[in-house]
């Protein structure tokens, strides 16, 4: 096992940047859609930039694993830069990742807060309830966590990354300020004013254009960046951790003998459809990527098949089950299944 995970480990692709360029052309379309299509298409448009930022946020879990390409520099530049483009500041996320990894329980696991809180409520309609309008607590949550101000991690955190964290939410700063004028720049929302607002603006001189310019500015930021990052991204996201954490540990409520190492994980096996939208980077493979963290993500599926083979399943030993069906019959799973929290010690 050892000599093939050295394998797995050592392999050089470029894989990651090749989605990262593909994405960034995506990305570039649908800016040049935003700017120039009548405001009736931002019911795509949005959606589509929603799933272009997953893809960013996600390319930022391989950087902090250095697992994104073979250049250590180009890996930590992409993953710096591109976190900040989504909010997030790359440090604070890389130290909360890795408590994520770290954690033996749900108790002491970062991201709990996202599966326990849809796992606490009863079955059902509550349930869903909670999966899909607790978006809005887990958004107050990640930018405590992981936006500017960066308390993710409980650990003493030393000066060097301190000062890099600190970097990191400048240009988290600096990132969405440059978003705010691109977009009221490209959407020009002026025509949007009556006539009477107009001139009622422009009679309280300064102050008028302050507050219209400002209105303009906030409204067209939320119209390209942060309504799809928020409602799109941050929901991908929230169903995708419920299923590998929440489902994992639901599956394994009755099994006396499971004897992960760690937080239980899933391996879904999701449709080619399901696998464009909800897991880029081979993050069905999540049960795999716990157990052996360095693991490039396009050698995951090779790594699935070598667990497979010498840990079978049903020994549990390395603490991941198999899903065979797709992300949307998992999410059903989670949402009604028996398992309640109360009974748990
Ligand atoms: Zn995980
Ligand atoms: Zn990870």
């Amino acid at each position: 096992m050892q000599e093939e995970l050295k394998q797995l480990r050592s392999s050089q692709q470029w894989d990651g940047i090749f989605i990262i360029a593909l994405f960034a052309c995506l990305w570039c379309l649908v800016t040049v859609g935003y700017a120039t299509m009548d405001r009736l298409h931002l019911f795509w448009l949005i959606p589509v930039m929603g799933w272009v930022q997953y893809y960013i946020v996600i390319s930022g879990h391989e950087a902090v694993h250095r697992t994104l390409c073979p250049s250590k520099s180009l890996n930590e530049f992409v993953g710096i830069l591109g976190q900040a483009m989504v909010g997030v500041n790359f440090t604070a996320y890389r130290l909360q990742h890795i408590d994520h990894h770290r954690a033996p329980t749900h108790e002491t696991d970062p991201d709990a807060h996202i599966y326990m809180g849809v796992l606490k409520q009863s079955p059902g309609v509550k349930r869903f309830i909670w999966l899909t309008l607790g978006t809005f607590i887990e958004i107050l949550i990640k930018i405590r966590q992981k936006g500017v101000e960066g308390y993710g991690t409980k650990r003493n955190i030393k000066p060097l990354v301190q000062q890099s964290m600190r970097r990191d939410s400048v240009l988290v700063i600096l990132c969405q300020l440059m978003w705010m004028g691109l977009a009221w720049a490209i959407l020009d929302l002026r025509s949007l004013w009556s006539a009477s607002m107009v001139s009622m603006f422009d009679e309280y001189g300064w102050l008028g254009f302050g507050i219209q310019l400002g209105c303009e500015l906030v409204a067209s930021y939320a119209l390209y960046w942060t309504i799809p990052l928020f409602f799109v991204t941050v929901f991908l996201n929230r169903c995708r951790i419920v299923i590998e954490h929440g489902l994992a540990l639901a599956l394994v409520d009755n099994i006396s003998t499971f004897n992960g190492p760690r937080i239980p994980t899933v391996e879904v096996h999701p449709s080619k459809l399901e696998q464009w939208i909800f897991s880029p980077f081979m993050f069905n493979f999540h049960g795999s990527h716990h157990a052996y963290m360095t693991v490039p993500f396009y050698n995951l599926p090779k790594l699935n098949a070598l667990m497979k083979e010498r840990f079978p399943l049903e020994d549990n030993a390395m603490g991941f089950i198999e899903f065979p069906k797709g992300y949307l019959q998992a999410l059903w799973m989670v949402v009604n299944h028996s398992y309640s929290v109360s009974e748990q010690h």
